[in-house]
C-alpha cells in the first residue's frame, strides 16, 4: 500500500503550476497579495472539470436534487440566525514585538514560531481572543452600522433560506437535496499551503433534506458516495481517508461529522466535510424570520421540520488535489519526464495534434484533424520543437492523447496515437480516431 504523498514537497506543484499555467500568484506584477491566487489558461479547465463532474454526479445524474445560485451577500440576519455573527471565530494570538498573528490552534504553544524582528528568539504571544473570520463591507453608498453586509463565508445559508422557495416552486418529494456552488469568503488569520486555505475560495455544497429518523442512514451513504467520487477521478485511494470528528471537534450545529482527508505533502487534511446539522439551521431561520420552514407530507398532511446531511467541498481544495495526485516523475528511455496523470474527465486538454514536421509535415491534413476534434473536445495544436519536445510539453499539461500526422498519413490515411500513461503509440485509421478516442476517453 503506497501511503506517501505523491510529491515532497508542495513547492514543486506551485512552481509546476506556475510555469505550465495552472495558477499564479494574484497581482503578480504588483508584487502579488497573500493568500489569493488566480486560474490560468490550463487552470482554469481543470476547475471548470472539477464543478461539471460535481455538478453532474451530484445533481444531473440524479433525481432527488436540485440546484441553486444565490447571492453572495444576504440579509445580515442570516448570519445572526445562523451564528455565525457571534460565533465564526477563530482563537488569535498575537505576538507583542513583530505583530504577527497567528492561529492559536495551528502553533505548538510549546515552541512558538521564531519572531521576525528579534530573530533569535520566539515570538511573545499574548492572550488568545476570537477573532471573526467574516469580511464586511456596505451596501449602499453611506458607510453606517445600518448597512453593514457580510461576504457569505459558507454557500449553505443561501440553500437553507431558499428551502421554501424551492419547495414551493418545484416538484421536490423528502428526501431531496439543494446543491450550489460558488464563492466563500473568510477572513482567515492564517493563510497557508498554496489554495488549501486562502481567503476567498469556492465552494460546492449540498444540503440534503431528510425524515429525522433517516438522517444517520443518508450520513453513511452520502459519506461512502463522496469518498468514492475521488476515487472513481483516479485520487489514489491510498491518499484518501474518512476520519470521523471527535466530540470535541463537532460544529455547535452538527451531532455528527466526517472529514474525507487527503495526504498532501504537509500530511493528512480536510478535503470535504459530511455533517449532520439535524434541523439546527432551518429552526434558527423560521425563529430570526418568523415564517415556518417545514415539510408537508401532500398524502398524510403531517409537518415537521426536516433534518440534514451536508457534503461540503472547498473546489480550490479539490483542484489542488488533482494536480498533486496527478504529479508524477518518471524515467523513460533514460530521460526524466514530468507527467500529471489527471482523470480524462479533469485533464485540462484531452486532444493535442502535431504535424511531424511544421515545413512539409502536412500542417493543413494536422489542422483539419485538429478542428474536427475540436467539436468534441477541449483540444490544443502544436508544431513548434522537435516532436519529443512537444510530448513532453503535453505530458506535463496532463493531456491523456495526443495524435500525430506524418507522411503516412496522406498515403494511408491513418495517424499516430500516443497514450500519455503507457507511452504506447499506434496507428489508427482517421475514419475511426473519434470513436477510437471515445473507447480510450470514455466519452
Ligand atoms: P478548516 O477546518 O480547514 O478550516 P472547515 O471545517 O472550517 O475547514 P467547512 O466550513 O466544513 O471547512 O467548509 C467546507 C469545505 O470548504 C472544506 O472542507 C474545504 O474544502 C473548503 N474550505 C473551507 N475553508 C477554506 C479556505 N479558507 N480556503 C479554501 N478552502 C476552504
Amino acid at each position: 500500500m503506497d501511503t506517501s504523498p505523491s510529491v515532497e514537497s508542495l513547492d514543486t506543484i506551485v512552481s509546476l503550476a506556475k510555469r505550465r499555467g495552472f495558477i499564479f500568484p494574484s497581482s503578480e506584477i504588483y508584487g502579488g497579495l497573500a493568500s489569493c491566487y488566480d486560474y490560468g489558461p490550463l487552470g482554469v479547465e481543470v476547475k471548470r472539470n472539477v464543478k461539471e463532474a460535481w455538478w453532474r454526479s451530484m445533481v444531473m445524474s440524479r433525481d432527488d436534487v436540485v440546484g441553486l445560485d444565490a447571492s453572495i451577500i444576504m440579509h445580515p440576519r442570516v448570519w445572526e440566525a445562523s451564528g455565525h455573527l457571534a460565533g465564526f471565530t477563530d482563537p488569535l494570538v498575537e505576538c507583542g514585538v513583530c505583530g504577527s498573528r497567528y492561529r492559536e490552534d495551528h502553533i505548538d504553544a510549546s515552541a512558538p514560531p521564531m519572531c521576525p524582528k528579534n530573530k533569535k528568539k520566539p515570538c511573545e504571544l499574548g492572550e488568545a481572543r476570537n477573532f471573526n473570520l467574516m469580511f464586511q463591507t456596505n451596501l449602499g453608498p453611506v458607510i453606517d452600522a445600518s448597512n453593514t453586509v457580510y461576504l457569505r463565508p459558507e454557500t449553505a445559508q443561501g440553500i437553507f433560506v431558499n428551502f421554501p422557495n424551492v419547495v414551493d416552486s418545484s416538484r421536490v418529494k423528502m428526501p431531496f437535496g439543494i446543491a450550489q456552488q460558488g464563492k466563500s469568503f473568510r477572513n482567515e488569520i492564517t493563510t497557508r499551503h498554496f489554495t488549501f486555505r486562502t481567503c476567498e475560495f469556492e465552494q460546492m455544497e449540498m444540503e440534503f433534506f431528510c425524515r429525522p429518523e433517516e438522517m444517520l442512514e443518508w450520513y453513511e451513504y452520502w459519506k461512502t458516495t463522496r469518498l468514492q467520487w475521488f476515487i472513481d477521478l483516479g485520487v489514489n485511494p491510498d491518499r484518501l481517508r474518512l476520519r470521523p470528528h471527535d466530540d470535541d471537534e463537532l460544529a455547535h450545529y452538527s451531532s455528527a461529522c466526517a472529514d474525507v482527508e487527503y495526504l498532501f505533502p504537509f500530511g493528512w487534511s480536510e478535503l470535504e466535510g459530511i455533517a449532520c446539522r439535524g434541523d439546527y439551521d432551518l429552526k434558527k431561520h423560521a425563529e430570526y424570520s418568523g415564517k415556518q420552514l417545514m415539510w408537508r407530507d401532500q398524502t398524510t398532511n403531517e409537518t415537521f421540520v426536516p433534518y440534514v446531511v451536508e457534503p461540503a467541498l472547498g473546489t480550490d481544495r479539490t483542484v489542488l488535489v488533482f494536480l498533486t495526485d496527478a504529479y508524477c516523475e518518471e524515467e523513460v528511455d533514460g530521460n526524466p519526464r514530468t507527467v500529471l496523470k489527471f482523470h480524462p474527465k479533469i485533464a485540462p486538454t484531452k486532444v493535442a495534434v502535431f504535424p511531424l514536421l511544421r515545413k512539409n509535415g502536412h500542417p493543413e491534413k494536422a489542422k483539419e484533424i485538429y478542428d474536427g476534434l475540436k467539436e468534441h473536445y477541449s483540444c490544443t495544436y502544436d508544431d513548434s520543437g522537435n516532436i519529443g519536445r512537444r510530448y513532453r510539453r503535453q505530458d506535463e499539461a496532463g493531456t491523456p492523447y495526443c495524435v500525430t500526422v506524418d507522411h503516412d498519413t496522406m498515403d494511408d490515411n491513418t495517424v499516430t496515437l500516443r497514450d500519455r500513461d503507457t507511452l504506447e503509440q499506434r496507428r489508427v485509421p482517421l475514419g475511426s480516431l473519434r470513436e477510437e478516442l471515445v473507447k480510450v476517453l470514455g466519452f
